[in-house]
C-alpha cells in the first residue's frame, strides 16, 4: 500500500491491519502516560506503567490475541490496547480492536496509549483484527513543524466549523484557542437553532432561507445533538401586531418560505407546519400560562441542542480526525509577516508558558469573535474601523418552567423566550448595550439588577412561573455585534468576512445557526486566496463524529443511560469501553468513564472543562460536590494530579459557579 492509500483507509476509517510489528517494552517504570513516541523505530510502546513485556517480540495479524498470549500474566486493566503513529505524516491513530479482542484480555491487561510508529509496508488493507480512529492530543510540536494551508484563531462554534469544512476539502489546518475549546460566546447561547421566523417581521427571506437550510443541515450531521422542539406564541386581547390573524398569516408565510425543510431528513428530525391554536389548545400544551385575556396562539417547530458545548467540540473532534492540528490553551499574540502579507501567528502555548510559537499558514482566519479587534490591533498599520460592535446578552437556565413546548411570551416587553431543556428552563435573551473592552477581566460577571430585569419579565409574561432568585442555577453572558443608537440597540443580523488583509480573514458571525453556513463561504475565500481549486464543501452533508448512525431512538436503546446517546452518538462505543461506569454522584447519570474519556481523547485539561462542557455534569447548573470531587479525583488519577491541584481545580470550579449563578 502507498502512503496515500494508507492516509485514506485512516481518514475514511476503513479497516486496516497492522503486521509484524516490534514491540519493546518497559515495566520498570511506573509513569502512567507515557505517550512520547519513539519516532523513526518500527516499535510498539505498549506504555510505562502497563508495559509487561521484558524484550522486544513481534505481532502480527492478529494483535489483539497475540497481545493476551503475551501479556496475560500483568493483572491490569486495557481499555485502549493501542495507538499507532503514522511514520510518514504524524497522523495519529487509535487502535480499537473492540470486535477482536477477548473477553477476558479486559480484564487482565492494561496497555496505557501504547503509541506505535509504523511504516507503510505495515499496513494491509481488508484483513481482520484492527480498526483505528484518528483521535485528538494536544501536539505543540506538530503546530510549529510544518506550513500549514490554513491557521485559524479561536475555537468557539466559526472557528472550529471553519475547521472542519477546511480539512474535509483536503486543507492543512491548524486550529489554536486561548481557553478551552467553545468556552467564549458559544458556551452561553440559548440553544436555539432557529430557522429564522423571527426574520419574518422585517421581511428578511434570505436570513429565512439560510436558517431553514443550517437548522436542516445541522440535524442532518449532528443528529444525536440537534433535536426538533416547538415553540408556542400565545396571544392576548388587545396585543397589536400579534393578533391571531396576524399570527396565522405568519405561520403561512413561515411554511412557504420552509418548503424543503423537512428534505431529506430523516423520520424524527420531520418538523410539521405551523399551526393556529385556540385558548383551549393553547392551555392545554402549556397549563401555566396566563389564562386572563388569552385568545390562543401559533405553534411552528425549530430545533434545539441538547448540548451545544459537544456540537462546538464535534466540528473540533472532526476536524482532528480529518488531520486537522487543533490545541487549546494556545493564545495567538501576534503575527508572522513577510512584508505585508501575513504568513502566520505567533502565540503563547499558555500551559507551559512559552511563548513566540510561530504557526505558519499560507492563510489566517482570524475567528476570535467578540475579539476579533483586539487580535487585528496586533497586525499594526494604524486605526481600523472596527468589525464587532459589542452588546451584552445574557440567559437564566432555571429550575424547570415550561414541559415540552417553548414559550415566546412578549407581554409587557421585548419577546422572552422560555424553554425546556434537558432537567431545566432557559430564559432569555436579555440584551444590553456595552462599548468596553471585549478582553476586560470583568466583561462577563453577573450584575445582579439585570439578572432581576429577566426574573421580573418572566414574572409578568407568565405570572405562574412565580420565578425567584434561589430558582436561578447559571448565568449565561456573552458579547454580541449590535449597534447602538444611544437610545436603541440593534442586534447585527448578517455574518461579515472582511478580506481587507493580504493572507488574513476575519470572520464575524452573529448567530451559532449559521456557523457552519459561514465556515463554508469562509473556507471558499480561503481556496481563492492560496490558489487551490474550489472543491466543493462537504460538511452540510457529512455526519460530524458521532453523528454517522442510523436511528436514533435505535442508538438511545443500545444503552443503559440515554444521555450517553444524546451526547456522544456512536462515540458511546469508545466510551463505554472504558470501565469506570459508576455515575459520579447519585444526582447525576454521568459516569467516571467520560470523564475519562474527556482526558484521554477530548484533549480535556482542566476540571471546568470536563464539568461544563465535555460531559453534561455542570453545564445546566451546580452538579453538587460529591459530583465534583469525584470528578476532581478520576481526573487527577489521569494526570497524576497532586491532592493540592485537585482542590484548586475544585475551587476554579466553585469559583465559576458563584460568579455565574
Ligand atoms: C446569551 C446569548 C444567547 C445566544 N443564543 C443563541 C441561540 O439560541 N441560537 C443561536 O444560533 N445563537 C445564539 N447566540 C449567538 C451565538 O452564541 C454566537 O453567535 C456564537 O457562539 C459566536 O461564536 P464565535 O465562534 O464567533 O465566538 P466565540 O464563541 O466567542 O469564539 C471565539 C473564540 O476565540 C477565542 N480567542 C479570542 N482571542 C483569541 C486569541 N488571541 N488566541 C486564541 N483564541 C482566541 C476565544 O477564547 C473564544 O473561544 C447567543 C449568544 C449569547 C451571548
Amino acid at each position: 500500500m502507498g502512503v496515500d492509500d494508507v492516509e485514506r483507509g485512516i481518514l475514511e476509517r476503513k479497516r486496516l491491519t497492522v503486521r509484524e510489528l516490534q514491540i519493546d517494552g518497559d515495566p520498570g517504570v511506573g509513569g502512567i502516560l507515557a505517550r512520547q513516541l519513539e519516532r523513526g523505530l518500527r516499535k510498539i510502546d505498549p506504555g510505562r506503567d502497563g508495559a509487561a513485556l521484558r524484550e522486544a517480540h513481534e505481532i502480527s495479524a492478529n494483535p489483539a490475541a497475540d497481545l493476551e498470549e503475551r501479556l496475560s500474566p500483568i493483572a491490569v486493566e486495557i481499555h485502549q490496547p493501542g495507538k499507532v503513529t503514522k511514520l510518514v505524516e504524524p497522523v495519529q491513530v487509535e487502535l480499537v480492536e473492540e470486535l477482536l479482542r477477548p473477553r477476558s484480555m479486559a480484564s487482565h491487561l492494561e496497555v496505557m496509549d501504547p503509541l506505535v510508529p509504523v511504516s507503510l509496508d505495515s499496513f494491509q488493507e481488508g484483513a481482520q483484527g484492527a480498526y483505528y480512529s484518528i483521535f485528538v492530543k494536544r501536539d505543540i510540536g506538530a503546530l510549529a513543524s510544518r506550513e500549514f494551508d490554513l491557521v485559524i484563531v479561536g475555537a468557539g462554534v466559526y472557528g472550529a466549523a471553519i475547521a472542519w469544512d477546511a480539512s474535509l476539502r483536503g486543507l492543512t489546518v491548524a486550529l489554536v484557542e486561548r481557553n478551552d475549546f467553545g468556552s467564549g460566546t458559544s458556551f452561553n447561547n440559548l440553544k436555539t437553532i432557529h430557522g429564522g421566523v423571527r426574520y419574518l417581521q422585517h421581511g428578511d427571506l434570505k436570513r429565512i432561507r439560510e436558517s431553514v437550510r443550517e437548522r436542516r443541515n445541522l440535524m442532518r450531521v449532528a443528529p444525536h445533538l440537534v433535536h426538533p422542539l416547538p415553540f408556542l406564541v400565545p396571544t392576548y386581547e388587545g396585543s397589536l401586531g400579534r393578533s391571531r390573524a396576524a399570527l396565522r398569516l405568519g405561520l403561512f408565510v413561515n411554511d412557504l418560505l420552509s418548503w424543503d425543510r423537512n428534505r431529506d431528513a430523516r423520520a424524527d428530525k420531520h418538523l410539521p407546519p405551523g399551526r393556529a391554536l385556540s385558548r383551549e389548545e393553547c392551555l392545554k400544551l402549556a397549563p401555566d400560562l396566563d389564562p386572563s385575556g388569552l385568545t390562543g396562539g401559533a405553534l411552528w417547530y425549530d430545533a434545539q441542542m441538547y448540548n451545544s458545548d459537544r456540537l462546538t467540540l464535534s466540528f473540533v473532534l472532526s476536524a482532528a480526525r480529518q488531520g486537522a492540528v487543533a490545541a487549546n490553551f494556545v493564545q495567538a499574540e501576534g503575527f508572522v509577516r513577510r512584508g505585508d502579507r501575513i504568513q502566520g501567528i505567533v502565540a503563547k502555548d499558555s500551559l507551559a508558558g512559552t511563548r513566540g510559537l510561530e504557526i505558519r499558514g499560507r492563510m489566517v482566519v482570524n475567528a476570535s469573535g467578540p475579539s476579533v479587534d483586539r487580535l487585528l490591533e496586533k497586525v499594526g498599520g494604524g486605526k481600523r474601523k472596527p468589525l464587532f460592535h459589542s452588546s451584552k446578552a445574557m440567559n437564566l437556565v432555571t429550575r424547570p418552567l415550561v414541559e415540552n413546548v417553548a414559550l415566546g411570551l412578549t407581554r409587557g416587553g421585548p419577546l422572552l423566550v422560555i424553554a425546556p431543556w434537558r432537567h431545566v428552563s432557559l430564559v432569555g435573551t436579555l440584551h444590553l448595550p456595552y462599548d468596553g473592552d471585549p478582553d476586560a477581566p470583568d466583561v462577563l460577571d453577573t450584575k445582579e439588577e439585570d439578572v432581576q430585569r429577566l426574573i421580573d419579565g418572566v414574572n409578568r409574561a407568565y405570572p405562574k412561573a412565580e420565578l425567584v432568585r434561589t430558582d436561578v442555577r447559571l448565568v449565561h453572558r456573552g458579547l454580541l455585534p449590535a449597534v447602538s443608537n444611544g437610545r436603541e440597540l440593534t442586534l447585527v443580523k448578517s455574518y461579515k468576512i472582511d478580506e481587507t488583509l493580504d493572507g488574513l480573514l476575519s470572520v464575524v458571525g452573529v448567530k451559532y445557526t449559521t456557523a457552519r453556513d459561514v465556515a463554508e463561504k469562509t473556507v471558499d475565500r480561503v481556496m481563492a486566496r492560496i490558489g487551490k481549486p474550489n472543491v466543493p464543501s462537504r460538511s452540510a452533508r457529512t455526519p460530524l463524529v458521532g453523528g454517522d448512525f442510523e436511528s436514533f431512538a435505535d442508538l438511545v436503546r443500545s444503552v443503559e443511560t440515554p444521555h450517553l446517546a444524546f451526547n456522544y452518538g456512536t462515540l458511546i462505543r469508545e466510551v463505554l469501553a472504558i470501565s469506570d461506569p459508576t455515575p459520579l454522584s447519585d444526582t447525576t447519570p454521568v459516569s467516571g468513564a467520560e470523564v475519562r474519556y474527556a482526558v484521554r481523547e477530548e484533549m480535556a485539561l482542566d476540571l471546568s472543562s470536563v464539568v461544563l462542557r465535555r460531559t453534561e455534569l455542570g453545564s445546566a447548573g451546580h452538579p453538587g460536590r460529591t459530583a465534583l470531587e469525584r470528578a476532581s479525583a478520576v481526573m487527577g488519577e489521569e494526570l497524576r494530579w497532586s491532592e493540592e491541584k485537585k482542590r484548586s481545580e475544585l475551587e476554579a470550579v466553585e469559583e465559576f459557579y458563584r460568579a455565574r449563578s
